[in-house]
């Protein structure tokens, strides 16, 4: 009877109207296990306010957090539990991983939290009541009880009907124990509420799910230089590509000392300090990458970047991605879930890639190369018959800008490996005449981009008999079939287009994303046991390598997409684009290079 007056009196205090992390702020004299000594102070770690403001909105029915490890992810929980059992009491059910593991954390870490919250320690059952304390389950003085389980055993999912259900490392809980924790919530009522903690786990596990139903919060800054507000984002930190040692391994303390990060629409460059990431965050806001999502749907996402030093990630990263190359992705992944809050998935892209160069130079002839048969259509394997006449199969592709075009030479085996033969920026669609003819290359295998110049290109293009392409969107295009069937391809049907009476060209769309997935797997190859190989010259320039990383594979609005790097310049990976576009097209690569095998081999002459 005592405890129900209690919870009555409780009711009838007026509500604590400050924020929850202002409460905090004056009530939390340390926390424990915390880097930064003396009192909570939210200014540490600027994104936990509007986390917890949101924990404790009774509009709020989930709240998903995914974020990097050591960055208050699962502070700022604990923190408001504080206030929740002060201000909101209710039946709370805390999760970690194993009953053991809780009870090693509730031990560890929130009791000791409790003892240095003084509205809180005031609740702790003492005295004769000290058999309510216990490391799996406490009962306060004002009724509340809490318990700390762990999420792996099933058990602990069952049966309490839970207000407060907090969920933490979602990412390592067996799959499905999310939803039946949350059955306890619902079972609570329409005060129920579910948070959920976790670094990056695996692409569509159920915590990426869940969090994909929130409106995606991203932690972004305002660039003091030019006002333009982004995310904190790991393309955007740079080091000096020349910080090597004498045998060419990276120098890492060289690494740490050059590395910054860059302002996305002004290119001004943040020094690496404590100092510059409490100047970026002081001006951080969350803004929504999916508003359209139930108001009742919470989530919050940042990365290291606004914790850490970011030379510190930097030397992380490469000496992931020297592990990574020999064979263990596994600090890779790492990096990636524990860094930058990402999923993982085994087909990443991983946009630095580093191209092996592959022992030949630029224009040399290459005896692997195919051939087409202008007879027959058919496409011939190396070594190719003594006849004349062969078409080489060998394309060039352009990407063609306001005064200056960009141009690829790739040799192609009929079985789909190649060679880039020549890259070149030039200045007019004459010098592709000249180019075409070194090379002795095919008009109808010519081929250029119309995306941005497109008139002009169709112009060029019917005066010589060249082909115009253009990525967009879509991922696929309806073909009709011999037998009348709709076939899904990555490119459309030839298109006609007109320019007068007397002039016309032929264009292809291609698919952006497919077409790009394309040549980010063929590029990943360059060992010819594992299939197809890619590959580029020994004399190879900079500008090249450096404008193949310039893109990256996101999902945006739960859509896929190859998006361009800030503005890094992106013209040679077109070109590299519309090669796997057009090998794709001649079934060389692609499934259609299995399904059909074109593949003719010369008889060897008997
Ligand atoms: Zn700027």
């Amino acid at each position: 009877m005592n405890a129900l007056k209690d919870i009555w009196r409780e009711a009838w205090q007026p509500p604590d109207r400050r924020p929850a992390w202002q409460w905090c702020e004056d009530h939390i004299e340390a926390i424990p296990y915390s880097p930064n000594p003396g009192r909570f102070r939210s200014e540490n770690s600027p994104w936990i306010r509007e986390v917890m403001e949101a924990l404790v909105d009774p509009r709020v029915r989930l709240v998903s957090i995914i974020a990097s490890v050591q960055s208050s992810k699962t502070t700022a929980p604990e923190l408001t539990l504080c206030y929740i059992i002060s201000n909101l009491p209710g039946p709370a059910l805390w999760l970690d991983q194993t009953d053991e593991d809780a009870r090693d954390y509730s031990e560890s870490r929130m009791q000791k939290l409790f003892d240095q919250c003084e509205p809180v320690a005031r609740l702790m059952p003492t005295g004769v009541h000290r058999h309510k304390r216990k490391n799996n389950a406490i009962q306060f003085n004002n009724g509340m009880t809490l318990w700390i389980l762990g999420a792996h055993n099933k058990t602990n999912l069952q049966r309490r009907s839970i207000r407060w259900l907090i969920g933490d490392e979602t990412w390592r809980w067996p799959l499905g124990h999310m939803a039946e924790a949350e059955a306890r919530v619902t079972a609570f009522g329409w005060l129920g509420k579910c948070i959920f903690m976790s670094q990056g786990g695996e692409e569509d596990d159920d915590t990426h799910r869940k969090f994909e139903t929130t409106d995606q919060r991203e932690w972004t800054f305002a660039c003091p230089e030019c006002g333009h507000r982004q995310p904190f984002k790991w393309e955007c930190v740079e080091w000096s590509k020349s910080a090597r040692d004498e045998t060419g391994e990276w120098d890492f303390d060289e690494v740490r000392r050059t590395t910054a990060m860059r302002c996305e629409s002004c290119n001004h460059y943040f020094n690496d300090s404590d100092r510059t990431r409490r100047e970026l965050n002081a001006t951080g806001q969350f803004i929504k990458k999916n508003p359209k999502a139930s108001a009742e749907n919470v989530g919050f996402h940042w990365n290291a970047l606004c914790a850490m030093s970011w030379g510190q990630l930097a030397e992380l990263y490469l000496r992931a991605k020297a592990a990574a190359r020999k064979g263990d992705v596994s600090l890779l992944q790492q990096f990636y879930q524990k860094r930058l809050g990402l999923p993982w998935r085994e087909y990443v892209e991983d946009y630095k890639l580093e191209i092996v160069k592959s022992g030949y130079k630029r224009g040399e002839t290459w005896e692997e190369e195919g051939a087409i048969d202008p007879k027959t259509g058919k496409i011939l394997a190396a070594p190719l018959p003594e006849r004349t006449g062969l078409i080489p199969l060998r394309f060039i592709t352009v990407d063609c800008q306001m005064d200056h075009l960009f141009v690829v030479v790739r040799s192609w085996s009929a079985e789909g490996s190649s060679r880039l033969v020549w890259n070149e920026r030039i200045l007019t669609f004459t010098d592709i005449d000249v180019l075409q003819e070194r090379f002795g290359v095919h008009s109808s295998l010519v081929f250029l981009d119309a995306g941005y110049a497109t008139y002009d290109v169709y112009r060029e293009c019917a005066k010589r008999g060249w082909v115009a392409l253009i990525g967009d969107r879509r991922p696929v295009y309806a073909h009709k079939g011999r037998d009348g069937k709709t076939i899904q391809r990555f490119y459309s049907p030839r298109r006609k287009v007109v320019l007068s009476h007397r002039q016309h060209c032929h264009v292809h769309y291609w698919s952006n994303l497919n077409i790009k997935d394309t040549l980010a797997r063929l590029r990943r190859n360059q060992d010819p046991a594992q299939g197809p190989t890619w590959e580029v010259p020994d004399d190879i320039d900079d500008d090249y390598l450096a404008q193949l990383e310039s893109e990256q594979r996101v999902k945006e609005k739960g859509q896929w997409m190859w998006k361009q790097i800030g503005s890094r310049p992106n013209h040679y990976l077109d070109c590299e684009a519309e090669q796997a576009a057009a090998a794709t097209m001649l079934k060389i690569v692609g499934r259609e290079s299995i399904a059909a095998a074109p593949v003719d081999t010369p008889d060897g002459g008997q």
